[in-house]
């Protein structure tokens, strides 16, 4: 079996008197989509944090591409190719769709010298940026102001820029929030092809997308992992549909 890329181990965080994380688990593989379900304050979020680096956990671990990143910074996990959260956007939203990526490609090629930061020309930016926009088929949109872009295509411009950044796995905590239902179903097209780029842990409320895309699901519950399989065992899970499925079931 493939090495997974993420590996999280018995991970555990109180906030005072709140298990908020406990006893935690997973792994995301190569290629899969691994959904992580559960309801409001079940505590995917803060295990999210925990994994990107923006919370530390009280105990457990993050290994990412065999690496220990436990104690690892926002930063230094992004270098690692640990790509963001959509929780913060990190575009700017005056500047054009491929000024964006190519401010991102300036940014990696920076972080990869040590001593000195060389300034890349424009001319040598817009190529590596363009191939990053059209991985995400933002191509014909790359003059387009950020800012005026629509919310799903803010999300793949993000992609494009974790891309360029050169991403390895992505956090993608709700990134369906705020979508109307044609927003949803384009972003889950683009998120099944996504899959093949870098693995995606996927936190989402849209069960269509969940039970479209999931390669595995895993559900958390009070801050514990109360079952994780393929999208037909969560389904069929009784546990899982008293807890939270309902009727979406
Ligand atoms: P989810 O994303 O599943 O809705 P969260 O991870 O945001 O859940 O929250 C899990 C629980 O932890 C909730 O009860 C929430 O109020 C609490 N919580 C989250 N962050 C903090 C914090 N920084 N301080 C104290 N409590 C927190
Ligand atoms: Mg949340």
């Amino acid at each position: 079996m493939a090495e997974p890329v993420l590996a999280i181990r018995d991970l555990n965080k109180s906030f005072g008197a709140l298990k908020a994380t406990e006893g935690v688990s997973l792994d995301l593989k190569p290629g899969e989509i691994h959904a992580l379900i559960g309801p409001n304050g079940a505590g995917k979020s803060t295990l999210i944090h925990q994994i990107a680096g923006t919370l530390r956990p009280d105990s457990g671990t993050v290994h990412f591409r065999g690496e220990d990143i436990t104690v690892l910074g926002v930063a230094a996990r992004a270098r690692l190719g640990l790509g963001r959260s959509f929780q913060v956007s990190s575009l700017a939203p005056e500047f054009s769709a491929l000024r964006n990526v190519m401010l991102a490609v300036q940014a990696k090629a920076s972080s990869s010298f040590r001593f000195f930061r060389p300034v890349m020309r424009d001319s040598a930016l817009i190529e590596p940026a363009m191939a990053a926009l059209a991985r995400v088929g933002l191509q014909d949109r790359a003059r387009v102001p950020a800012a005026e872009l629509s919310h799903g295509e803010r999300r793949q411009l993000e992609i494009a820029i974790a891309l360029a950044l050169g991403s390895k796995a992505f956090l993608l905590d709700e990134p369906m929030a705020g979508m109307g239902p044609d927003g949803s179903r384009a972003l889950t097209a683009f998120l099944d092809g996504l899959r093949t780029e870098a693995p995606i842990l996927l936190v989402e409320h849209d069960m269509d997308a969940v039970f479209a895309l999931a390669d595995r699901v895993s559900v958390l519950v009070y801050g514990r992992i109360i079952a994780s399989g393929t999208v037909e065992e969560i389904r069929a899970d009784g546990e899982v549909r008293r807890a939270y499925l309902g009727d979406a079931a």
